[in-house]
């Protein structure tokens, strides 16, 4: 059952405009996921609680986001909301209660551009509505030229790997479902993009998948390709960390070693691996004329 809250807040300011996402601000319809990915960061980091698939959904939202959206104008604080950084603006339950959809809507009356964060096709029912935005959205000074549109739709991936996928992102569309939806909207004229976060190590970060991925976002005609390494945290039953490595004991007991190594006891891997998968995936969408940031 879904479990509904007040929200105190809604948009929530950035102290400076992020580089990769280029959000200033984040706004979360819900709490939670039902897609359930085990490496979902909020389960056991600072930023969310042990979400599982426990969805709670901000029924107060829509008042809320009018007053923030109004006081921000008021204050000339224009500028992109990232829709979805800690929770899929998707999850199963919004078929049915539209709380995202009907925050689209404010969001197009109050004309603020956006950047949606997904893996769900449920995102094609809003087209209408993110239309309407591309039309009217003001984008801050600094980016109208940089930026056609007010809209960035991204789709995230850990692997392209169908079998993978089901098992680490049980409750999320397929990798193929997803690509297919992200066509759609780049056929439709949005500014789209993979995010490849996490990429998993010595699953899906091989020479061949990065390969494959950004040779994905060329066929499925994404402007961008961003990507991030795995993060592991917590140490309760229900945090990523514990959930990811009992994954790994079911089903790469070899591979538990080569994260210990790998990690060293922090919630990222080593440096040198970071370094070495941020040359792979330069050296690869390079040979390919994929970008690795939103705007040039
Ligand atoms: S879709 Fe995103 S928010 Fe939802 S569980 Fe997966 S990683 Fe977490």
């Amino acid at each position: 059952m879904i479990n509904e809250i007040n929200a105190k807040t809604l948009l929530n300011k950035n102290k400076k405009r992020d580089d990769w996402f280029l959000g200033n601000y984040t706004l979360n319809p819900y709490g939670g996921c039902s897609m359930a990915c085990i490496y979902c960061y909020t389960n056991g980091s600072k930023y969310g609680g042990n979400y599982g698939v426990r969805v709670s959904a901000k029924i107060n939202a829509v008042p809320i986001l009018k007053k923030q959206l109004k006081n921000s104008i008021r204050r000339n604080e224009r500028g992109i909301i990232i829709l979805g950084s800690a929770a899929d603006p998707y999850p199963s339950v919004e078929k049915d209660l539209t709380l995202t959809r009907q925050i689209l809507g404010i969001i197009k009356r109050y004309k603020f551009p956006i950047h949606i964060l997904t893996k769900s096709e449920l995102i094609l029912r809003d087209m209408d509505i993110l239309n309407g935005i591309k039309e009217v959205a003001i984008l801050p000074d600094d980016l109208s030229d940089k930026l056609d549109n007010g809209v960035i739709i991204s789709f995230s991936f850990s692997t392209l790997d169908e079998k993978l996928s089901k098992i680490i992102e049980p409750g999320a569309p397929s990798p193929i479902e997803r690509l297919e939806t992200m066509k759609k909207y780049s056929d439709a004229g949005f500014k789209t993009g993979i995010i490849n976060m996490p990429t998993l190590p010595f699953l899906s970060d091989s020479e061949k998948e990065i390969e494959s991925m950004v040779k994905a976002s060329k066929k499925y005609r994404a402007h961008y390709v961003l990507y991030a390494g795995l993060t592991l945290y917590g140490d309760t039953p229900d945090d990523c960390k514990t959930v990811y490595y009992n994954f790994l004991e079911k089903n790469y007991p070899d591979l538990v070693p080569e994260y210990e190594k790998l990690f060293k006891g922090s919630n990222a891997p080593s440096k040198r691996y970071q370094n070495h998968l941020a040359i792979k995936y330069g050296e690869i969408s390079n040979k390919y004329g994929v970008k690795n940031n939103i705007i040039v």
